[in-house]
């Protein structure tokens, strides 16, 4: 599962991060935010994982360029584990190629950090950036996102059915884990299948929801019943 950001607004309603995150970004804001977005995903983790049990779960989070350059970056997310009790393993951390791109000795050593600390590093939208394919080599990468623009051309689109064939394969190859996103329908689940591609995410299971919704989607029995379990978003 994938943390989303929404804004619950007094007066717009529900605000979609398109609208706020690049001025979260460009006013520095976005490093709170980011750290906050951790803490609730990693708490609201937690409680699943324990009431999973044995079951494996894992939570993604996205890091903001910003925040994989700040120094200290490793440290607050130990901090944050710590504090919920979320293992390292069941969380994985997703960054863009644009946050790489710096390639400052400091971006480097943050990931090196995080990944000493136990918890997931994936490459998120990959083929959509610059796609240095030396950042799978050069950064302690787990895992690549493929993006919904070359998995809604699956079966449709030649040139794209071809790309995520590829990337699928090198992701193999490198041993690396894959998930492609934005799957909505069991065609593309069964071409992504039949390329043996282990991961996926999309409308197809489901829709983003509230964190009340996502018990149910895991099979666990809703605990609280005052927020409701109808998805929100
Ligand atoms: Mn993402």
């Amino acid at each position: 599962m994938e943390a989303l950001l929404r804004w619950q607004h007094p007066e717009r309603g529900l605000v979609g991060p398109g609208e706020f995150i690049a001025i979260a970004e460009e006013s520095g804001a976005i490093l709170a935010l980011g750290e906050r977005v951790l803490e609730q995903a990693c708490s609201a983790a937690a409680d699943w994982c324990e009431r999973l049990g044995e079951r494996p779960f894992r939570v993604s989070v996205n890091l903001s360029p910003r925040q994989v350059c700040e120094p200290g970056l490793a440290a607050r997310v130990g901090a944050v584990l710590q504090r919920t009790g979320l293992a390292p393993g069941a969380l994985s951390l997703e960054l863009t190629e644009s946050a790489l791109m710096e390639e400052t000795e400091l971006v480097a050593q943050n990931l090196r950090d995080l990944k000493a600390l136990g918890v997931g590093l994936v490459l998120d939208d990959f083929g959509t950036g610059y796609s240095s394919l030396a950042y799978l080599r050069r950064f302690p990468i787990d895992a690549i996102k493929i993006d919904r623009r070359f998995v809604a051309g699956l079966g449709v689109d030649t040139d794209d059915t071809t790309i995520v064939e590829a990337i699928v394969r090198m992701a193999s190859g490198l041993r690396l884990d894959v998930v492609a996103e934005g799957i909505e329908t069991r065609e593309q689940l069964l071409i992504l299948s039949a390329m043996g591609c282990p991961g996926g995410q999309g409308y197809l299971w489901s829709r983003p929801v509230a964190p009340d919704g996502v018990a149910p989607l895991l099979g666990l029995a809703t605990v609280s019943q005052c927020g409701g379990t109808e998805p929100r978003a």
